[in-house]
């Protein structure tokens, strides 16, 4: 995804170090999964109608990575993993198997607001960005790890810190909308089309309950989008196309049927 950003209210670093987890009673789940089911089709839907060359900015916009050929491309994103060291591949293994996987009921759970932030709910902000570095995922969202907190952790440029945003609320998207190859840290080895606005502001708080507003474009947008999304049971395949989301899906299988564990590297939140 050749897309450029511009950072702007992020908040960095935490503090503590104890663990909060809050785990998932199974009884949960059934309404959520009708919830994400209905939001799938309703993507769908939308996806047609975009197909028809309804949307003249999507359709105009000459990207690369809107070919359904690219995205399944994978010969880019393996190479970085190719140069990690042994050290930092078992660092990656670790990370990732605390990550939970496209079929775990957590995925589906809409997560609960954060109403207290204690030393706890630092400690696990903490955690979950040493796990999304570690796992070199660009975003984290709590439900990922089994945690059905309102939190997300993101950091879209190497150099900045990993940011938090704690209860977030969409307040306002762009009505420019772009398609763009999409992975996640639950979806091992998944690439698929998700349009999304291209712009968007998040209000949230962070870590203290501050409250804090991040206007975000581009891939910090995307990344931010993907992350809320996680923390109301949405995943990518609920946003992209059917035939997409087959093919994603056979893939996972297939990929469970061999026990692999690769994920692609790049672009995975
Ligand atoms: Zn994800």
């Amino acid at each position: 995804m050749a897309q450029q950003n511009s950072g702007r209210g992020r908040n960095g670093h935490v503090r503590a170090e104890s663990q909060h987890p809050a785990r998932v009673p199974d009884e949960a789940f059934a309404s959520d999964e009708a919830l994400a089911f209905d939001e799938a089709l309703a993507f769908d839907e939308a996806f047609a109608s975009d197909e028809a060359a309804s949307e003249p900015e999507a359709a105009s916009e000459p990207e690369a990575t809107s070919q359904p050929e690219a995205a399944s491309e994978p010969e880019a994103t393996s190479e970085p993993e190719a140069a990690l060291d042994p050290e930092r591949l078992a660092l990656r293994e670790a990370a990732l198997a605390m990550v939970r996987r496209y079929g775990d009921p957590a995925l589906k759970t809409r997560a609960l607001a954060i109403e207290r932030f204690d030393d706890a709910l630092r400690a696990e902000i903490e955690r979950m960005g040493r796990i999304m570095d570690d796992a070199m995922g660009i975003g984290l969202a709590a439900t990922q790890l089994g945690t059905v907190h309102r939190v997300l952790v993101y950091r879209v440029e190497p150099q900045a810190g990993v940011a938090a945003l704690v209860n977030p609320v969409v307040e306002w998207t762009g009505e420019e909308t772009l398609p763009a190859d999409e992975g996640c840290l639950s979806l091992p080895g998944v690439l698929v089309e998700v349009q999304r606005p291209l712009h968007v502001r998040v209000r949230a708080q962070d870590g203290d309950g501050e409250e804090l507003t991040v206007e975000a474009t581009g891939l910090e947008a995307r990344v931010i989008q993907h992350e809320i999304d996680h923390l109301d049971g949405v995943l990518i395949l609920d946003r992209t196309s059917r035939q997409q989301r087959k093919e994603a899906i056979r893939a996972l299988r297939e990929r469970d049927g061999e026990g692999g564990d690769r994920v692609t590297a790049g672009v995975a939140a």
